[in-house]
């Protein structure tokens, strides 16, 4: 069994976590005109592959051996060894050496893929809608053609499964299920969502070792159904094998890692109750690891990898241990979240930080921020950054997709509630990175476009000081809302749109990259560099390139810059 995963989730990012989402970069303009001074100096490149390559450095290996490796392809290997399989029958591979396991004696190959098409919505963003190819992308196919090249080479047989929560992409590209030489892709039950596999982990490989997937049989008894999807594009006819896993492993079922994660991520909880329509994490059933497992992980990754800081993977920390049926008001469980943190820290670990939490969940008890910056040691040195949805100003909006999102609050105490989480989040040394969802269900008017600029230049002016980053993705259909169309960022950009998107890249130049990124570099020049580069690319760069679509769109485009470079710079 061999398991792998890209370059893009498989680099330390030189130890700079945000960095991680560099593999949404564009990687290739194949529509560049050739006579253009870009063409001249960088051909077919975006961001320059030299760039990318540094920050993006491979992960350290042994024999090829990934020394680390994400963390939902550590959960596959444990279940692989927990249910039976060798120790020596199964390697997660470094993607630079991943011939060297493959001959005519591997059984299947299984890849880890996040973003193998570009889908996912920064990736749309920065590609202007697929309309050049992405770093993840990029990276994913280099992967399976080495992959293919190698089964070629040694006559194997392999089967390779695409697997995590990134395959629902192949459904809107299926033709590049027929170029990877893709024999099954992993699929939820409804389609979608990640399934989660490792909770059966070696009866999944069993069952594809034995061939049990290899036809769809709707009288077959089995957890693994199999589903032949024909898609017909532009007059070609394509078919993939989908293998659909619709099973959520209690938390004794799910394996425990046995071997270093990426980033030292650990996940603490599985699924969130808040219910918000756009999100697919929210259709899985909400369980919390007790802390003796989350503790079990963090020492394996001390151990093994060496490391000092545990990233806590939580779709929203602050629903950590309440039961939302019949906690009222989504009351935080403060209690639950003390002995968790108390826990985590008591490894020996020197920094943590959630990946995920609401702002309303953040502010929903005074001293649930302030306690656990004090257990885990925030400081003006000791930063805790985390990721927020802020997804959109508009009262309207976040009242009908996301309104548990902000219980016990109302919608139209959203404002208050951005605000005053903030100023606690921040008072207490946490950074809140923001996602704001363009095009939300394609229902956003313009109206409520500028609400969310109003409110983002309402923050910069009363609280001037305050730190956090906005990034705008547009919206792809997933959660309840997969039926619907994808944000079409191309055709479908009206002049509120792009006044978003301007005002928050505007934001992170101003008041995040210029002014606070420059104090992440200090004393390391790597970081340093780093950072100006990404003020370079990210700051300035997407500014003018705003301005210029602007200009060629036409008057009300125009405008729109001209108002927010007016009134709410
Ligand atoms: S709070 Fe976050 S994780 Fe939970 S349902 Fe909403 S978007 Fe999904």
């Amino acid at each position: 069994m061999v398991l792998a995963a890209d370059r893009t989730l498989m680099s330390p990012y030189r130890g700079i976590s945000l960095a991680s989402f560099f593999g949404c970069a564009p990687a290739l303009d194949f529509n560049r005109d050739h006579n253009s001074f870009w063409y001249y100096v960088l051909r077919n490149q975006v961001t320059p592959r030299v760039l990318f390559d540094f920050i993006c450095n491979p992960i350290d290996h042994t024999n090829g051996v990934a020394n680390y490796a994400p963390y939902g392809l550590r959960k596959v290997e444990a279940a692989l060894l927990r249910d039976g399989y060798r120790q020596e029958d199964v390697v997660v591979s470094h993607p630079d050496h991943i011939e060297k396991f493959i001959g005519p004696e591997t059984e299947v190959v299984g890849t880890y893929e996040m973003d193998p098409l570009g889908m996912g919505p920064v990736t749309m963003t920065f590609t202007y809608g697929r309309k050049q190819m992405s770093y993840d992308e990029f990276y994913n196919r280099e992967l399976h053609m080495r992959i293919n090249a190698a089964k070629a080479r040694t006559g194997s047989k392999a089967k390779v499964i695409a697997g995590a929560s990134g395959t629902w992409q192949y459904n809107y590209d299926p033709a590049k299920i027929e170029e990877y030489g893709l024999y099954g892709v992993v699929e939820g039950e409804l389609g979608g969502i990640g399934p989660e596999i490792d909770g059966a982990g070696g009866r999944f490989f069993d069952a594809i070792i034995a061939g049990e997937c290899d036809t769809a049989n709707p009288f077959r008894k089995s957890q693994f159904k199999v589903e032949i999807k024909e898609f017909v594009r532009n007059d070609r006819t394509f078919h993939g094998r989908f293998i659909h896993y619709g099973y959520e492993p209690s938390v004794s079922e799910i394996p425990t890692i046995v071997n270093p994660s990426m980033h030292g991520m650990v996940e603490v909880m599985r699924g969130c109750g808040r219910g918000c329509k756009f999100c697919d994490v929210t259709l899985r059933p909400l369980r919390y690891y007790p802390v003796e497992k989350v503790q079990k992980e963090i020492e394996v990754n001390m151990k093994y990898g060496g490391l000092k800081n545990a990233w806590v993977h939580s779709d929203d920390i602050f629903v950590y241990g309440l039961n939302p049926r019949t906690t009222k008001n989504m009351q935080p469980n403060r209690e639950a979240l003390e002995e968790l943190f108390k826990g985590i820290m008591a490894t020996g670990i020197e920094h943590t930080n959630p990946t995920h939490g609401t702002l309303a969940g953040a502010i929903a008890d005074e001293r649930l921020i302030p306690n656990i910056s004090k257990i885990i040691r925030a400081s003006p040195d000791n930063h805790i950054g985390i990721q927020c949805g802020f997804e959109t100003g508009s009262i309207r909006l976040i009242g009908k997709y996301a309104d548990r999102k902000l219980a016990p609050y109302k919608p139209e105490e959203w404002h208050w509630v951005v605000k005053t989480a903030i100023k606690t989040l921040n008072e207490n040394y946490w950074v809140p990175a923001f996602t704001l969802i363009m095009g939300l269900d394609n229902d956003e008017t313009q109206e409520d476009s500028w609400e969310t600029i109003r409110l983002l230049h309402e923050l910069e002016t009363e609280q001037p000081d305050s730190m956090f980053t906005t990034t705008p993705l547009t919206f792809v259909p997933i959660g309840l809302l997969e039926k619907s169309d994808f944000f079409d960022i191309g055709n479908t950009m009206d002049p509120g749109k792009l006044g978003v998107m301007y005002k928050t890249w505007q934001h992170n130049f101003k008041y995040g990259i210029k002014k606070f990124m420059g104090r992440v570099g200090r004393n390391n020049p790597i970081k340093d560099f780093f950072f100006t580069q990404l003020a370079a690319t990210l700051g300035g760069v997407p500014l003018s390139a705003m301005e210029k679509f602007a200009r060629r769109k036409g008057f009300e485009h125009e405008h729109a810059i001209e108002k927010i470079k007016a009134k709410y710079l």
